[in-house]
């Protein structure tokens, strides 16, 4: 039995199935490659869902990490400690808002910019209490906790797990007549990712954001980004909404938060919205502690001093063109911005799963999302050899056939 197999045994007899991962076992990785238990090399073309913008164990904030960890890791918010104050600072800095509450992973954030909006509404718009609703769009994915999926338009996401939260309602992603239209005297935001990741990498009609943004303000709903996948460099800027000169009123950041070193995430406002937010109304026994903070700090400075954002919108930029390129008979779009890129497979062609195992094969990590796309989301640090290393092999799998699995007779 090979240490994979023995691996993958044990995994199947200890955890719960609520994956269905590629048959590989990582145990190295260096800025965009992996390691196998077998010492094969890999090119990561995933990065933990953008999660990994910086690299595997950036050297900077590996030793940030390092560092935190002979000084203090944990403090509850009992008490403050002296990382997260600059972290905090730091943050909204960047992100051009007043506040930032920490929390650790994605679902937490967005569970938080739930609240903050909904008390939001009862508190300063004056909706009557239990009344708010919250506008979300078909396709998106925000999380997995039961609030989150509540609002979720995939099936999977929801069978077996109802009573569901009431207070959401939902729009067409893109159709911004439609958010119009769906507004109500109790709805209090629109909460919208700039592209739908997990959905398929779905980028919306130029102008969407903009108008969607007017509207919200013109009816006086916060307009909130989920920017936990498409934020911090990944498209080519250092938030998506800039590339419509938007500024929510509020955005939700995670994953590269940390660089991959561990959960750290944000909900970040002005005061008029952070503001309503009282002691003993949220919190986090981890959320804000100064390891946390400490690799928050290192991770955000890679960011820009190593100027991330462009790196994404020149080299990823060229590699969608190259991808374009390639012209397979089942590939039916290619698409994306910067570093997040979805090579959508015909349906004819059969599902992505069998093109990302291929893939794997040939050193190549993708996953596929929503069954037909195959994402490209390479650590913003690849070295444009890797792709050009990358791209024979990605158009030779482009090219294979597969059968569907359950063709109609
Ligand atoms: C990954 C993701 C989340 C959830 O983050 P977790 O850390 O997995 O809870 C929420 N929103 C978007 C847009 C995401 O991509």
């Amino acid at each position: 039995m090979t240490r994979t197999a023995e691996y993958l045994d044990e995994v199947e007899r200890c955890s719960a199935r609520n994956y269905k991962p590629l048959p590989i076992v990582l145990e190295r990785g260096e800025a965009a490659w992996v390691w196998d238990v077998e010492g094969k090399k890999y090119l990561d073309c995933l990065s933990a869902y953008s999660a990994l913008n910086q690299g595997h164990r950036h050297p900077a904030i590996v030793r940030a990490a390092k560092e935190q960890l002979d000084r203090l890791t944990l403090t509850s918010r009992a008490f403050h400690n002296d990382r997260m104050g600059p972290f905090l600072h730091q943050l909204c800095e960047l992100a051009g808002f007043a506040k930032a509450l920490p929390m650790n992973t994605g679902a937490e954030a967005v569970e938080t910019a739930m609240k903050a909006v909904r008390k939001w509404g009862y508190r300063v718009k004056g909706v009557p209490e239990g009344k708010a609703e919250i506008i979300g769009c078909e396709n998106n994915f925000h999380g997995r906790t039961i609030s989150i999926i509540s609002w979720s338009t995939e099936p999977q996401y929801r069978d077996g797990f109802g009573p569901l939260t009431p207070g959401f309602t939902l729009v067409p992603y893109g159709d911004a007549a439609a958010l119009e239209r769906a507004i109500t005297p109790n709805t209090v935001a629109f909460i919208v990712e700039p592209i739908q990741g997990e959905g398929g990498v779905i980028v919306p009609p130029a102008g969407y954001l903009k108008r969607a943004r007017e509207i919200c303000t013109r009816h006086g709903i916060l307009f909130v980004a989920d920017e936990i996948q498409t934020g911090l460099g990944r498209t080519g800027k250092m938030f998506a909404c800039e590339w419509e000169g938007v500024r929510p009123d509020a955005m939700i950041l995670g994953k590269a938060l940390s660089g991959g070193l561990y959960p750290v995430s944000a909900f970040l406002a002005d005061e008029a919205v952070m503001g309503v937010f009282t002691p003993g109304d949220h919190g986090s026994t981890f959320g804000g502690n100064p390891l946390g903070a400490a690799i928050g700090c290192a991770a955000l400075r890679v960011l820009v001093e190593e100027k991330l954002a462009d790196r994404a919108l020149e080299l990823g930029g060229w590699f969608l063109a190259e991808l374009r390129k390639i012209g397979s008979p089942h590939v039916a779009d290619v698409r994306g911005l910067g570093f997040l890129i979805g090579v959508e497979i015909r349906k004819a062609s059969g599902a992505a799963r069998p093109y990302c195992e291929a893939l794997m094969e040939r050193g190549i990590l993708a996953k596929e999302t929503h069954d037909q796309v195959v994402r490209f989301a390479p650590p913003l640090v690849i070295a444009k050899a890797d792709l050009e290393w990358a791209l024979p092999r990605i158009a030779e799998v482009l090219a294979m056939s597969f059968e569907p699995a359950m063709a109609a007779p």
